[in-house]
């Protein structure tokens, strides 16, 4: 347990320097808090906060250290023992005051669309008025992208139509996905409806508890991932699709999240099994690579939780390569976290403005003008990277991409 190969992976430990910020150190912080060798002071509960949950240790660690696991029973176990930080309880009970609840969620983004297309947004953009509140509310307010007019509404394909195609398939639609990138389940469900499947999002999913668990909160990611298990279960699907790394790396998990659970464990296995991120089905699928494309310059960022939670780092590139005209030029560590993290840019903004700096570098210097990645919260993050930078360009999932070659030919 001491080889110290992860270090050189940990995007807070290059940052820093400090061992109890890196894994290796990490991990002995754990042992001692669980040993009752320290309690849950300010300075722990601070170096377990700063790690960003990425996982490229595990992707580093030739001793297979499942070190997502370890952090978050840790964090659970904090929580647990009512010692956690004032921040980390307020953090728990606002995700579990709105993430299990679409309605909730929905009248959120009813005002965030209010504010944006009402002119308030620029004008406070304009006058800079947040910067006079506390809480570094105005760079947290610089993260929100331009939101779809309408949210994604969900496909239901009757029982004669998937009677038709013979060959269904689940699209998990995630707690803000439809609300934040609708193209993005658009373009998905266009790729999915070429392999010959049927899509179904069945209505019962909830969002997939990932925040929740990160967070400590594991009673609530286990009734979330209950009730998605049943929900999509019924749907008597060939395989659950994901576009959301982080949502497809806990989905891919919930075997491990639900084993204690008598009535759960089996199917939680079999649920898990389904599941897949769209780039892996997609690269299975055989379908015929797009006829058409044009000239383009593109560099994919890694998400975490799809190169080291899910190890699926060559599907992507292979979709991408398969679109004609379009050049992938690799930026230096794709896989070296951008700093998005779920909301770990809201709750440690400094470290994840550092990241993004030193992304949005790699970015520029390969000068491509199109990002593409996997996941809305990296997404977000490098579309406020290139806002900040005063960049051109623009970040898509893999899926548009590939989408918009096809359309090409049409
Ligand atoms: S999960 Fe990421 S930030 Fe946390 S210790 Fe591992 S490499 Fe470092
Ligand atoms: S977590 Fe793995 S790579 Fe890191 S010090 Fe321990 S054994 Fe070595």
């Amino acid at each position: 347990m001491h080889c110290g190969f992860c270090l050189q992976q940990c995007p807070t430990y290059l940052q820093l320097g400090m061992e109890t910020d890196s894994p290796r150190g990490r991990i002995h912080l754990i042992e001692a808090l669980t040993d009752g060798k320290i309690g849950a002071t300010p300075a722990l509960t601070a170096h377990l906060d700063l790690c960003l949950q990425c996982r490229a240790c595990e992707t580093a660690c030739p001793s297979g250290v499942q070190f997502g696991a370890i952090m978050e029973s840790a964090r659970a176990m904090v929580i647990e023992t009512g010692a956690a930080p004032r921040g980390w309880r307020l953090r728990a009970w606002l995700l579990r005051a709105v993430l299990p609840y679409p309605k909730r969620i929905q009248v959120l983004f009813s005002l965030l669309r209010l504010y944006q297309r009402s002119g308030l947004q620029s004008l406070v953009r304009a006058t800079k008025i947040l910067r006079l509140l506390p809480g570094g509310l105005a760079e947290s307010e610089a993260m929100l992208p331009s939101l779809p007019r309408n949210p994604y509404t969900t496909p239901n394909v009757d029982a004669a139509s998937r009677a038709d195609s013979g060959r269904a398939v689940a699209l998990l639609t995630g707690c803000v996905m439809p609300h934040l990138y609708s193209r993005t389940h658009e373009a998905t469900v266009r790729l999915l409806e070429r392999t010959g499947a049927a899509v179904v999002a069945p209505e019962d999913q909830r969002c997939c508890g990932a925040l929740s668990l990160h967070a400590g909160d594991r009673p609530t990611a286990r009734a979330l991932a209950r009730r998605n298990i049943d929900a999509f279960l019924a749907a008597g699907v060939e395989a659950v699709i994901v576009n959301s790394a982080g949502c497809g790396a806990a989905l891919k998990e919930y075997g491990e999240l639900l084993a204690d659970d008598p009535a759960y464990a089996e199917k939680a296995e079999r649920f898990a099994a389904l599941v897949q991120d769209v780039t892996e089905y997609l690269a299975g699928a055989g379908l015929d690579a797009p006829p058409n494309g044009r000239p383009q310059r593109v560099t994919y960022q890694d998400s975490c939780h799809l190169v080291h939670g899910q190890q699926v780092r060559s599907a992507p590139r292979e979709l991408l390569r398969s679109v004609p005209g379009l050049e992938l030029v690799e930026m230096d560590a794709p896989d070296r976290c951008c700093g998005s993290a779920g909301i770990y840019s809201v709750a440690q903004r400094e470290m994840s403005l550092r990241l993004l700096d030193e992304k949005m570098r790699d970015v520029a210097a390969t000068q491509a003008p199109v990002i593409a990645t996997a996941n809305p919260g990296c997404m977000m993050q490098l579309e406020a990277g290139l806002r900040r930078h005063g960049l051109p360009g623009r970040v898509v999932h893999v899926v548009e991409l590939l989408d918009e070659a096809y359309a090409e030919r049409e």
